[in-house]
């Protein structure tokens, strides 16, 4: 297939590329390089440009005969996104229905979205099912959730396929440390606890040790990036018109925030020094994938189940590219 890739430069994004690349289908990444990396895909496939420029991306599928478009290209930080909404209504939704718009005026039918855990927000129940409640507490999981329901919307009225893949937390990198995960600012977890084994912190500080958990630090799903990509891939493949999947994608382990630390102690044979701090507003205490939808739609099993082999792969990134890809 001919596929566009919105926000293929980023970090989903550019492991979705090289695994469509792999399986042999047609890619185009387009992408502003706000917060992606040039140096994540190839040279000749990044066309730059801006989803909310609807007549240069409708141009971009007429031109490129697009069969498929993958969207990616979004903001994804849940404090970003309370402390300057407008950003994420902008760039998220508005520019969302600048995409949708853009497909509609070139007959482009088929869409895999990146989701998030945050559109259900607080669960009642975890593992967490696709059917629960969805009740995002902050503007990033609102204007997820809405692009879903738009998905809805357009697989009803105009006959659309429509995948939106629930990402609980994205983790890893690409086995050789070839391609991983570089923001700016870095707020994430795993390459925080890197960065303080390469030298590039002092400590890490835990969010929290009174959670109601095991050893009171909050537990998630990581689920590797590759996986999440061959997820995409499945999806892309197996859906059919009129339909819409909304699938979570986890691994369906949780790990504490201790154990991922210890794991990063393990693999890096760095202390990791850390310091209890406050709790950060809006963190779940528990969030695990209930993933056996996904699992049975897309006959996708996750390659990396433990957190070590997850990291182990993070940190051949961050040795490889020690201060990113430093490129901006
Ligand atoms: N976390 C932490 N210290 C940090 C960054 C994250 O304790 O410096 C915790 C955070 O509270 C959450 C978990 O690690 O429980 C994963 O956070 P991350 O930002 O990586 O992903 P999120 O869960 O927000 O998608």
């Amino acid at each position: 297939m001919r596929i566009l890739v919105t926000g293929g430069a980023g970090y989903v994004g550019s492991h979705a590329v090289r695994a469509l690349l792999r399986q042999g289908h047609e890619v185009w990444v387009y992408d502003n390089l706000s917060r992606g990396h040039r140096r994540a895909v190839p040279e000749e496939l990044l066309i730059f440009g801006d989803i909310s420029d609807t007549r240069h991306l409708a141009a971009v599928m007429r031109d490129r005969q697009i069969e498929a478009v993958m969207h990616f290209a979004a903001y994804a930080l849940v404090g970003e996104s309370v402390a300057d909404p407008a950003l994420y209504y902008v760039n998220n939704l508005a520019a969302g229905i600048s995409l949708l718009e853009a497909m509609r005026q070139s007959d482009v039918s088929k869409i895999v979205f990146s989701s998030t855990t945050a559109t259900y927000g607080i669960p009642e129940t975890v593992p967490i099912p696709e059917q629960a409640p969805q009740r995002p507490i902050n503007p990033y999981g609102f204007t997820k959730y809405c692009f879903e329901r738009m998905l809805d919307d357009y697989a009803r009225a105009y006959g659309w396929a429509a995948a939106a893949l629930r990402y609980f937390n994205a983790a890893g990198a690409a086995a050789d440390g070839s391609l991983g995960e570089d923001h700016d600012p870095e707020t994430h977890l795993i390459p925080l606890a890197l960065q303080v084994a390469l030298g590039r912190r002092d400590e890490l500080v835990i969010f929290g040790d009174d959670y109601p958990t095991q050893d009171g630090t909050c537990v998630r799903d990581y689920v590797h990036v590759e996986d999440l990509a061959e997820a995409h891939l499945a999806a892309l493949e197996r859906l059919q018109p009129r339909q819409v999947w909304k699938l979570n994608l986890g691994i369906g382990v949780g790990y504490s925030v201790r154990q991922v630390i210890e794991a990063c102690r393990h693999v890096t044979g760095h202390p990791i020094p850390t310091r209890i701090g406050p709790r950060r507003p809006g963190d779940p205490p528990v969030l695990v994938a209930d993933s056996r939808l996904a699992r049975e739609m897309l006959g996708w099993t996750p390659r990396y189940q433990k957190i070590e082999d997850i990291v182990a792969t993070a940190w051949a990134f961050h040795r490889r590219f020690p201060r990113g890809y430093e490129d901006r």
